[in-house]
């Protein structure tokens, strides 16, 4: 039995969708982009990335009535008293003045030290009790000295993850979907919602039986 049929992505951002329906896509859901169902924004007033994760999560699962699934996510480097973090998308207004933004930053610096994190809240509707689950995933790696690479977004082209020598955008989407923030924090959630008497529960919540 798939645990929901359809489950909304609380996010405008299609690459996330990309990225988290081949996580998710274990649970047997179809993750629906947020966008083809509704024009809904929601203001990133969190102190955390979990606050934010939840705010969005909750307030599309409320207004949709369905269950529904958000990441809050950001880069952070050591050398910067960890910015941007939790304003990562937020330093400028596209990915590539984003990138300046932080390659300016570190110009000259040897040691760029950083990590990728995730936060993703799955939130059920009230219909079925409403219940929040909330994972967290960070990936290591370090800020190259100019970007490289095409695939992904955001600095995919300037992070090197720990143990390779290229970065995100370089080493492409495969290997991206097992050691990213979000492959970490996604594989948490699976774990947590796959646990057998999580299903149980859904099934006589909802009252299907398998
Ligand atoms: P938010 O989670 O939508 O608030 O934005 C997170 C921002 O962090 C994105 O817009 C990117 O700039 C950055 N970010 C988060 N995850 C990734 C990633 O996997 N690759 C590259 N950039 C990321």
């Amino acid at each position: 039995m798939p645990f929901f049929s359809e489950v909304v992505l609380a996010s405008w951002n299609a690459h996330k969708h990309r990225e988290l329906s081949s996580l998710f896509a274990p649970l047997g859901f179809s993750l629906i982009f947020g966008p083809e169902r509704l024009d809904l924004e929601v203001e990133e007033k969190g102190k955390t990335y979990a606050q934010n994760a939840l705010l969005k999560a909750t307030a599309w699962s409320q207004a949709l009535g369905m269950p529904a699934v958000a990441d809050d996510s950001g880069l952070e480097v050591e050398d910067l008293g960890w910015a941007p973090g939790l304003f990562s998308a937020r330093v400028a207004s596209s990915d590539t003045d984003r990138i300046a933004w932080l390659l300016d930053r570190l110009r000259g610096k040897e040691y760029r030290r950083a990590r990728f994190v995730a936060c993703i809240a799955f939130v059920w509707p009230e219909k079925v009790g409403t219940r929040v689950f909330l994972s967290e995933g960070i990936c290591w790696g370090r800020i190259a000295t100019e970007a490289a690479g095409s695939d992904g977004f955001g600095y995919d082209p300037v992070f090197i993850p720990d143990r390779y020598d290229a970065t995100f955008a370089e080493l492409g989407e495969e290997l991206k979907s097992r050691i990213s923030h979000r492959a970490i924090a996604c594989r948490a959630l699976r774990d947590m919602l796959e646990q057998p008497d999580m299903v149980k529960s859904l099934s006589v919540r909802s009252g299907e039986t398998d």
